[in-house]
């Protein structure tokens, strides 16, 4: 089992989801865990050993770098927020984009870019990012500009890991299929039928179910605490890619 006593997490979009359910599996494996997200409400519930909850929307830049010198040095970063656009190339404005791109792509970058130098000069470092499934692994129809920025997460997650790789920085990125989370819910409840699309969603994973939050939760641990592994994009996804 993967031991994170002595080390500190710090995850974005933390309140709910795969987030939430990896706050709660680093601090079982012993980490500090600095648990963040934009809803503050939400974070409250959010208690147990090692955890403290911080306001930080990851789309305010100075607010990123006053929350990581509040925290101190990172040894583990999970970048888990991230926004769901549905629609095709002709259903996305360059506004949705644009907010696609500032949240899945450049906030994870400024989180990264705030947390490395700490890393560096302690020479260990795990930073684990969030795509997807729909990115470089697969085209999923009607995610045209989330495929398109969590592609860019597979490419910014290889970068960093080649660039940083002898300074004792790791970069991993994880590629869920359909995991089971309340904008997940939200994503079926906005197509009318509930449970006919929850059906064609389930239908889609070859594993005949759709995926929990703990379960991408064990692979968040295992890439904090896995030192011989980088630039890797590890689908996790029922059998979606098989
Ligand atoms: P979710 O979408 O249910 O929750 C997202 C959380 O992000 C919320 O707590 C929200 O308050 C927070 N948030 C939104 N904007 C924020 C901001 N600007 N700054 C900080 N926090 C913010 O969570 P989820 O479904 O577990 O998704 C988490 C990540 O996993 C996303 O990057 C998503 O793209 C990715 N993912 C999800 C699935 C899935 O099927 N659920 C599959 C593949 C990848």
């Amino acid at each position: 089992m993967t031991d994170l006593s002595g080390k500190t997490a710090f995850v974005t979009a933390a309140a709910q989801g795969i987030g939430r359910a990896s706050v709660l599996a680093l601090a079982a494996a012993g980490a500090r865990v600095v648990a963040t997200d934009i809803n503050p409400d939400a974070l409250a519930g959010l208690k147990g050993d090692g955890i403290e909850t911080r306001r930080l929307d990851v789309l305010d830049a100075d607010a990123i770098d006053r929350c990581i010198a509040e925290t101190g040095p990172v040894d583990i970063l999970f970048n888990c927020a991230g926004v769901v656009h549905g629609g095709t190339i002709l259903e996305a404005s360059d506004e949705d984009l644009d907010f696609a791109y500032a949240l899945n792509v450049k906030a994870m970058v400024r989180m990264c870019r705030a947390v490395l130098p700490a890393m560096i000069e302690k020479g260990d470092g795990a930073i684990v990012n969030m795509a997807s499934v729909a990115s470089s692994a697969r085209g999923v129809p009607n995610r045209f500009v989330y495929g398109t920025t969590k592609a860019a997460v597979v490419g910014l997650t290889k970068a960093l890991a080649a660039d940083h790789v002898a300074q004792g920085v790791r970069c991993n990125c994880i590629c869920p299929g359909t995991v089971e989370t309340p904008s997940l819910r939200e994503r079926l409840s906005a197509q009318g039928d509930y449970e006919a699309t929850r059906a064609a969603f389930v239908a889609r994973q070859p594993i005949g179910r759709i995926g929990t939050p703990e379960e991408i939760a064990d692979l968040v641990v295992y890439l904090a605490g896995a030192t011989y592994t980088t630039g890797q994009a590890i689908n996790i996804d029922g059998g979606w890619t098989i």
